[in-house]
């Protein structure tokens, strides 16, 4: 055997800087489906520690645990979750205003348009349900209910959900399932990355300690700083702030409120929003806001004054820039997570690009080949994916009616890149609201936002006119009627988490 062949024969040496979630996501996932392919290695350092935010998730976070097969009672007690619906928005379109961007759907399959369209219709002919009785899931988060459909509980409809979690205790879970699985955790502080003089691979990362530890492929999930991809390799990083001004954030854990709500809360203030996360043993709260509009002491007085409980810690301060590294894979090295880019907290999307990235690596997988055309690929798709989800968190600061401080003026006024105006001109003028390609946020989510921040629709199909008037209605309420039933069978969430999966 040739000393290529033979060097081919053995695994792949994976290198993962960085054991936040990112890193840990990654060595769990890789370790479970590459197992003897890779020889898996991650460095993390304890005197540097992990950004400690990243507590609510999108329903997507599902599939991670099933393919990792994780036990989901085991799961949620381990890492002290709480059952997710959706969001809840207050304060958004003007003060005093309430709306829940629910998981799921939005009404019943009817036809081959979608069934807004008829309740368009409904609404236009005097009809007076509103948006909220057509998602179960919205019911059931302000009737404060959780519980898993089954025929057995007669929950027949279908109750998309999410977790939240401590983001600690996901890390430390993730690090147990993978060490588990052979994968090696080296304690220490990189200071510096060795490449290869001709391509620029990475083929080595040096500790503080002196010494070096070797790689065929490199994962960065090193956060903010982006030491490989950014500070190594040079990805310049797309800055998107004049879209999404948001560039600091204070957080505080407090005490529980008791009430342990399935739903995450993000409360407009005056330059930004504040998120309420209710966990098992504690509450997460955070202020996001925009260091232009205010100082970071108005900021942790407006997060002091608003959040539930008595304090746990002292208020954390973050610092941020909205946008994306230009390309996420460059030579032998793929950034996930904080590294990547950041897209900030509001719709809980972070940990899901980890995910996407975690499975387009796994799908475009190199081994030892150099890959133009997959890092092509990957890293068009990664600008698609994160372009459709910016795009969405900017719909919710720009279509508002909020005008009472400089910043929000500012969002309302700003101008929004061509592909959100695309999407807001079609819903104004035809009610038609557009999925491209494979963007994560769908119909439903489009319209509860575009509804809930005071859209409105110009038009309904005219597909819908075929149906009688009467059937409309009793199609309407039938869906209405059945939410309602289908609600008042569920548990309560705090009976269901205390039954099923306490800590
Ligand atoms: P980090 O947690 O920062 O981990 C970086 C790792 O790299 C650490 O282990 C560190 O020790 C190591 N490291 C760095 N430099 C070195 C070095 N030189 N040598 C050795 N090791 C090194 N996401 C969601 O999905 N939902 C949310 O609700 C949510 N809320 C958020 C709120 C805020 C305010 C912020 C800022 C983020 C939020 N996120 C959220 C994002 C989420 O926190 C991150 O996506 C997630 O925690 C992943 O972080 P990371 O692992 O990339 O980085």
């Amino acid at each position: 055997m040739t000393e290529t062949q033979q060097r081919d024969a053995e695994p792949v040496r994976l290198v993962i800087m960085g054991g936040g979630t990112a890193g840990w996501m990654a060595a769990a996932a890789l370790s479970q489906y590459f197992s003897n392919a890779l020889n898996i290695t991650l460095i993390e350092s304890e005197a540097i520690g992990t950004v400690g935010v990243g507590e609510a998730t999108i329903p997507q976070i599902r599939l991670f645990n099933t393919g990792l097969g994780i036990d989901e009672a085991e799961f949620v007690r381990a890492t002290a979750g709480t059952f997710k619906l959706g969001i809840e928005f207050v304060d958004w379109h003007r003060k005093g205003s309430s709306y829940i961007h629910g998981f799921g759907d939005v009404g019943a399959k009817v036809g081959l348009v979608p069934f807004y369209h008829y309740w368009l219709r409904y609404r236009a002919e005097g009809g007076n349900r509103d948006i909220d009785q057509l998602s179960l899931n919205v019911l059931a988060a302000r009737a404060r209910r959780f519980g898993r459909s089954g025929r057995q509980a007669g929950i027949v409809r279908s109750l998309p959900y999410a977790y939240h979690f401590d983001a600690l205790h996901y890390a430390a879970y993730l690090r147990r399932y993978a060490e588990q699985r052979g994968v090696m955790r080296r304690e220490g502080r990189v200071v510096a990355a060795e490449q290869d003089t001709e391509s620029g691979d990475i083929t080595a990362l040096s500790l503080e300690s002196g010494e070096t530890i070797a790689g065929d492929f490199f994962i960065d999930c090193s956060g903010f700083r982006g030491f490989l991809i950014g500070e190594t390799l040079g990805s310049d990083y797309q800055d998107w702030s004049h879209w999404l001004p948001c560039d600091r954030a204070v957080a505080m854990p407090t005490t529980g409120d008791g009430r342990l709500e399935p739903f995450t809360r993000s409360t407009a203030r005056g330059a930004g929003w504040q998120w309420h996360i209710p966990l098992q043993h504690r509450t997460g709260n955070g202020h996001v806001y925009c260091s232009a509009y205010m100082d970071s002491d108005a900021a942790t007085q407006i997060l002091l004054d608003n959040a539930p409980g008595d304090r746990l810690a002292e208020p954390r301060h973050l610092r941020f820039t909205t946008g994306k590294r230009r390309e996420v894979w460059k030579n032998n090295c793929v950034a996930l997570g904080l590294s990547s880019g950041f897209l900030e907290p509001l719709e809980s999307t972070s940990i899901h690009l980890i995910q996407t990235g975690l499975a387009r690596l796994m799908a475009l997988f190199p081994g030892r080949q150099r890959a133009p055309h997959l890092i092509a690929e990957y890293n068009a798709q990664a600008d698609e994916e994160y372009a459709a989800i910016r795009d969405f968190l900017i719909l919710h600061y720009h279509a508002t009616e909020r005008d009472d401080t400089e910043f929000w003026r500012y969002c309302r006024t700003m101008a929004v890149p061509d592909s959100l105006q695309h999407k807001l001109d079609m819903f104004r003028s035809s009610g038609q609201i557009i999925r491209q390609h494979q963007e994560l946020f769908d119909v439903t989510s489009w319209l509860q936002v575009m509804w809930g921040q005071g859209e409105r629709a110009g038009a309904y199909h005219p597909m819908v006119d075929a149906v009688p008037a009467e059937e409309l209605q009793s199609v309407v309420s039938k869906v209405a009627q059945d939410n309602v039933q289908q609600c008042n069978r569920l548990p309560v969430h705090a009976n269901y988490i205390a039954e099923n999966c306490a800590v």
